[in-house]
């Protein structure tokens, strides 16, 4: 058989569409290609009994996976189900030092390395506290040359041996502003980070503006700190973790906010959505009982959490 030219020149540009087309391909029918969207990799808890991820969200702009908040255990295989690329990503976000927030960020590094990615990616994180590594430490624990348990891959402290330079910033929890950890002012887009009450855990809050928009990531806490109120107001999405149910006492407690407190939270912030997640068996397993508490105080849109959803802002 044979061809014209431009015929077998409309084949080949038709090959190179469906190859990119499929690169790119998302079998959750998400994100938005022209728009903000917050997907949700990872909606569980720190045991293995949820059938979720732990905690992890990615935020796409315009199609491009650019930041990620938390590493929890799972959010590899997510990470790579959502259709996101690590080269796309600008920052990366981890709230604290839990297995459940941080187990897989050595896990994306690997599979950065078969990436196309050349630039430097700055992660964020809370400084040292405790029994718990500040974001740099935490790095150099992993990566070290000589100490670390995954030196194979220390040129990701450098930006040697085809790695890209990791650039750490640590956020004093103690501080009772936010502080900047993220700027991009040719996109307008800023990433705040404030400390938030989770027991003796150093633990961040993170705030994405976009431009007119923004997101708040209330990471885990107690709900008991007046700074995260002033710091959360306004967003157009916050997400806050719903690990215990309204009858928590003791430590459990002390470490997380219950129903009535995330509600109490949203309308006093004036969030223009409410997302739960990070859930764990106990929290679901009076799953309407809690959303009660919750839509009681709080009368907004309220999105409850599964691995790979997405949400529009
Ligand atoms: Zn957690």
């Amino acid at each position: 058989m044979k061809f014209h030219l431009p015929i077998l020149i409309l084949i080949g540009l038709l090959c190179i569409l469906s190859v990119d087309g499929l690169a790119n391909a998302d079998p959750t029918g998400c994100p938005d290609p022209e728009g903000l969207t917050l997907q949700v990799l990872g909606s569980g808890g720190p045991i293995a009994d949820d059938g979720r991820a732990s905690s992890g969200y990615l935020i796409w702009i315009d199609g491009r996976s650019r930041f990620l908040v938390d590493a929890g255990g799972g959010i590899f295989l997510r990470f790579g189900q959502a259709g996101a690329r690590f080269e796309d990503l600008d920052h990366i976000a981890i709230s604290h030092f839990h297995t459940d927030h941080s187990t897989d960020l050595v896990a994306l590094l690997k599979s950065g390395y078969f990436s196309n990615r050349t630039r430097a990616l700055s992660v964020s994180g809370p400084a040292a506290g405790g029994p718990y590594p500040g974001t740099g430490d935490y790095l150099q624990r992993l990566l070290d040359q000589d100490k670390g348990a995954y030196a194979y891959l220390d040129g990701y402290l450098d930006g040697s041996a085809g790695l890209v330079k990791l650039e750490p910033v640590e956020v004093d929890p103690g501080l009772s502003n936010a502080s900047r950890v993220y700027t991009d002012p040719t996109a307008d887009i800023e990433i705040f980070a404030l400390g938030v009450p989770h027991g003796p855990v150093p633990a961040l809050a993170f705030r994405i503006r976009i431009g007119q928009r923004s997101i708040v990531f209330a990471g885990d806490q107690n709900g008991s700190s007046d700074a995260f109120i002033d710091f959360a107001r306004g967003a157009d999405v916050l997400v806050m973790h719903m690990p215990v149910p309204e009858n928590i006492s003791g430590v459990g407690r002390k470490l997380h906010a219950p129903p009535s407190v995330i509600g109490k939270i949203a309308a006093e912030t004036g969030a223009g959505k409410l997302v739960l997640s990070h859930f764990m068996a106990r929290s679901l397993e009076n799953e309407e009982e809690n959303l009660q508490q919750i839509r009681s105080r709080y009368a907004g849109p309220l999105v409850t959490a599964n691995d790979l959803d997405c949400v529009g802002f």
